[in-house]
């Protein structure tokens, strides 16, 4: 009998090729910005301090930002794929984004997935700049602005076997929470460092390869 499966996955560089904050933010933040991401990734400053600086060094309307994010950013092209095929075999995707609800949704729909569920901050409009909301806090995780182990952990009681695929610095609680991890990039290094037993990936295609040999799909 095959497990009953839940696919999660990180958005910015695992859905997308690139990651949209680097983009709103070599486009119109701060330059310093790379600072202020080495100190998040490093662990010197939290999460969500570092997001809450960045996005609020953004000088760019509404307008603007959807349509950098709609020119720019492309997503995996064997995602669609990977989505269709699982949503035959009664499989649900969840994106879990460590970023804003409003590049998931411009990306998504731009690139014609939509709708999709999905958990990410949010981002607001203040007096001409930008803020972020936090709607997921976490019991047992100060360090992260959307910690995607809590999710995973209550799909884990809900009786799935959870899968998730991640690339950066926001999907560590996540990689360590799931059944199966599947890591690139950053979490690939940060991983090796730490025993975590994930498996490394390119594509959708890759992830969908390695959950047929387990004989789990
Ligand atoms: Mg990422
Ligand atoms: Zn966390």
């Amino acid at each position: 009998m095959k497990p009953r499966l839940l696919v999660s996955c990180d958005f910015d560089g695992t859905v997308t090729r690139e990651d949209t904050l680097v983009h709103i933010l070599d486009r119109y933040g701060d330059p310093r910005w790379r600072a202020v991401q080495d100190l998040v990734v490093s662990g010197v400053m939290p999460i969500r301090e570092g997001l809450t600086k960045e996005m609020g060094s953004v000088r760019a309307s509404p307008e603007e930002l959807t349509e950098l994010l709609s020119s720019k950013i492309k997503i995996d092209p064997t995602f669609p794929g990977f989505l269709e095929r699982m949503r035959e075999r009664g499989i649900p995707v969840i994106l879990l984004s460590g970023g804003f609800d409003l590049c998931v949704e411009t990306v998504m729909v731009k690139s014609g997935v939509w709708p999709i569920p999905f958990l990410a901050n949010r981002l607001h409009r203040s007096n001409g700049s930008w803020e972020v909301e936090f709607p997921y806090p976490s019991a047992l995780c100060e360090a992260c602005g959307h910690c995607k182990g809590d999710p995973i952990r209550a799909w884990k009681e809900q009786g799935y076997v959870t899968v998730f695929a991640g690339n950066g610095v926001t999907d560590r609680c996540g990689a360590l929470a799931a059944d199966l991890t599947f890591a690139k990039d950053e979490l690939v290094r940060w991983g090796g460092g730490r025993g975590l037993p994930a498996v490394s990936y390119e594509t959708f295609d890759d992830i969908e390869e390695e959950l047929s040999k387990r004989g789990w799909i």
